[in-house]
């Protein structure tokens, strides 16, 4: 897509997105102001970041290491917040270590360690999200609940981390049930777990472009839209 095609195309998409968000809200009993939309620029040109940081979305999220170092070499606008919401290799950590405001992806508490030993040795805390696969779906990554409730509990415990919140990917469905069960199990895992303390993060990314509303509706914070703000990107 061209610089105008993305120009035209965000702006009309993020009206339209606001009024179904400002609505999903309401009918969650919650407010337009708690949700965050973090743009999906995946496979999308820096222009769609530009267009979106012009049209007042500042966080900005990326699924692969070197796309996401790569993209923020040429956007070096300081208002963008970073998000890397795609699975993370072990191997990677040291790049992705302090380069963005949260990652939404921690589905292992190998991978957990392994971030906050490396955040430890750096002095510093990494905010991230624990990624729960609540759907059960072996081609997910993810903490199975309570099967592991362990390395859970192990992750949360980890002096490197600054544990913000869950985050999930519901299943490819568009059973409206399916899908409000997902969001649903992992809003009340977080509510059990900040009632025994372990958990103090009050974030939920959940929802995606075909599934946001039910999400906010059952408690997100924040959703993660690529399609419905930039449409497919072209390879
Ligand atoms: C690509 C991606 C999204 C955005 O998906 P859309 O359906 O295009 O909105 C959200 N979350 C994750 C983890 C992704 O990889």
């Amino acid at each position: 897509m061209s610089q105008a095609t993305y120009k035209s195309r965000v702006e009309k998409a993020l009206a339209s997105i606001i009024k179904k968000i400002e609505k999903a809200a309401v009918r969650g009993g919650r407010n337009l102001r708690d949700v965050t939309i973090v743009a999906v620029t995946k496979s999308h040109p820096v222009t769609a970041i530009i267009e979106a940081i012009d049209c007042g979305v500042f966080d900005v999220g990326e699924n692969r290491v070197a796309e996401l170092k790569m993209k923020q070499k040429e956007v070096t606008d300081d208002r963008v917040r970073w998000h890397m919401i795609g699975h993370l290799q072990g191997r990677k950590v040291a790049g992705v270590l302090g380069a963005t405001h949260l990652i939404h992806s921690v589905d292992s508490l190998k991978l957990a360690k392994k971030l906050s030993s490396k955040a430890v040795e750096s002095g510093e805390k990494e905010q991230v999200l624990l990624q729960v696969n609540a759907s059960r779906e072996s081609t997910k990554g993810g903490f199975i609940f309570p099967e592991m409730e362990a390395d859970l509990y192990g992750a949360l415990g980890l002096p490197g981390l600054k544990i913000r919140g869950l985050m999930t990917m519901a299943p490819f469905t568009d059973d409206t049930k399916i899908l409000r069960n997902t969001f649903r199990t992992v809003r009340e895992l977080q509510q059990e777990l900040n009632k025994s303390h372990r958990l103090t993060g009050e974030e939920l990314s959940m929802g995606m472009s075909n599934d946001f509303e039910i999400a906010i509706e059952e408690g997100s914070t924040m959703v993660r839209l690529g399609t419905a703000l930039f449409g497919r990107p072209i390879q």
